[in-house]
């Protein structure tokens, strides 16, 4: 869409707001409000911005410094935390059916030259990644299934609750329930009618296996657009549902007497002609000499991504066996106890779903990794280890490579991956590793619920 045609557009929506806003690295949309009839200089400028947000922890409790020695790009206050620039992208128009008059536009990061991307931004980095996807010859298409709780509880008030205090939306859970007038359907009506209306390819919505829980899967499309997908769901989701007194949460583990949320990664590649390279009638089961090197790339990276997948310390309190999280780098075929599961449904329909990332996973970040990992296997030709048959769960430790079990232990994989450091630069890496490690030292100086109950007395 030109500019002119988007124009045009907003005008005949009567719109008198747009939103302009891009990702930061924790997957929270930061951008502004403006009024319509500015638009047109930060279409060709873009809005500046202050760089501070990359360096917010998660909580805005506090800012990350940058480490001693780094030299990369890094925002810090001996350099004023100057402007940088969100250029929005033309091609991701929405109007925003729960605001009035309000439209919103996705925005790339770009430095105050207007040229240079922000090289720690997650919509770069994927962009960077389906680039070199596109060298090699192949477009990604990608899609992600997010699992999220509705709480009843007011936004803005949840941190100053216990887990076992929190009340979701319905007490008791209805696993693919699909009974009318349970409390789940009157929101989870509204959340899809919404949805479709701002856009967004719903394809299927049930209640998971967590009380409260759903799971929403979007149709499947060309990367970038998938990840915009999600993340416009995650932020709008929230939106929803604090317009009516409820939180929805994709952390990956509220309770640990709940499932865990996770944000499954389906994807697969076309030739540049549209043609499905997953897909081999001639091949053992189905599956090219392609997805074979794709899946190859993806178990040999999968330990070293983890932080890419799980990036808080409450991820891995999802990784338990038995609770249909990934926590192995093995494949099967339509086997649901291995970390990288084989469909296999046709020339367009064969693909892999990564089950290792968290609802708290970055929707860019977790689909650049997948597709990097994968792209990866292909340069080289890796060979993945053999497709796994039944209850990998059940398996000794020594017969399967298991995934990191902690954020300290999947940063220190992250920061030392080379082919981290080639598929999504340096200044990426270190500064992920950076909010990361920062985000270890918050949590070491906490002391926990759990803490209090085991040592208070007996100590
Ligand atoms: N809730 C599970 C998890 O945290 C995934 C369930 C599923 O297979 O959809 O990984
Ligand atoms: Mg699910």
């Amino acid at each position: 869409m030109s500019s002119t045609q988007l124009l045009a557009e907003l005008r005949d929506q009567q719109i008198s707001t747009v939103i302009l806003g891009g990702c930061d690295t924790h997957g929270v949309m930061r951008g502004k409000r403006i009024p319509v009839a500015q638009l047109p200089d930060f279409l060709d400028h873009g809005l500046p911005i202050c760089d501070v947000f990359w360096v917010l922890h998660v909580d805005e409790s506090d800012l990350v410094s940058r480490p001693a020695g780094h030299t990369g790009y890094f925002p810090t206050e001996l350099q004023g935390y100057p402007d940088i620039h969100a250029k929005p992208d033309p091609s991701t128009l929405h109007i925003v059916p729960w605001h009035a008059d309000t439209a919103l536009l996705l925005c790339d990061w770009y430095l105050s030259d207007n040229t240079t991307m922000v090289p720690i931004s997650p919509r770069g980095v994927l962009r960077n990644v389906l680039g070199r996807a596109e060298e090699m010859g192949y477009t990604a298409l990608s899609a992600l299934e997010l699992e999220f709780y509705l709480l009843r509880e007011k936004p803005g008030t949840p941190h100053l609750k216990r887990p076992a205090e929190l009340t979701p939306l319905q007490e008791v859970s209805s696993t693919y329930g699909v009974v009318m007038g349970s409390l789940q359907e009157d929101v989870g009506a509204l959340i899809r009618q919404q949805m479709l209306d701002y856009g967004l390819p719903i394809e299927a919505c049930n209640p998971e296996t967590g009380p409260g829980q759903f799971e929403i899967t979007l149709h499947y499309g060309p990367s970038l657009k998938a990840a915009d997908d999600a993340f416009l769901f995650k932020s709008g989701v929230k939106e929803l549902a604090a317009q009516r007194e409820l939180l929805a949460t994709f952390m990956a583990k509220p309770n640990a007497d709940w499932a865990g949320n996770s944000c499954h990664v389906h994807v697969s590649l076309q030739d540049l002609d549209g043609r499905g390279v997953f897909f081999d009638p001639a091949a053992p089961e189905q599956l090219s000499e392609t997805m074979r090197h794709f899946a190859g790339g993806v178990l040999s990276t999968m330990r070293e991504f983890s932080a890419l997948m799980a990036p808080t310390p409450n991820s891995y309190r999802r990784f338990v066996p038995y609770s249909w999280a990934g926590t192995t780098a093995t494949w099967g075929i339509d086997n649901r106890s291995v970390g990288l599961r084989a469909i296999r449904a046709g020339e367009h329909g064969t693909r892999l779903e990564h089950r290792q990332p968290g609802g708290d996973a970055n929707p860019y970040v977790a689909t650049a990794a997948t597709l990097a990992g994968g792209l990866h296997g292909i340069k080289h030709a890796i060979e993945p280890t053999e497709l796994m048959a039944g209850d990998v769960y059940s398996l000794p430790e020594d017969q399967v490579v298991t995934l990191p079990r902690s954020l300290g232990e999947a940063v220190d994989l992250l920061e030392t991956s080379s082919v981290a450091r080639e598929w999504f630069g340096d200044d990426f890496v270190d500064h992920f590793v950076a909010l990361k490690r920062a985000e270890l030292q918050a949590q070491a100086r906490a002391v926990t619920d759990w803490e209090v109950a085991r040592y208070l007395e007996a100590m």
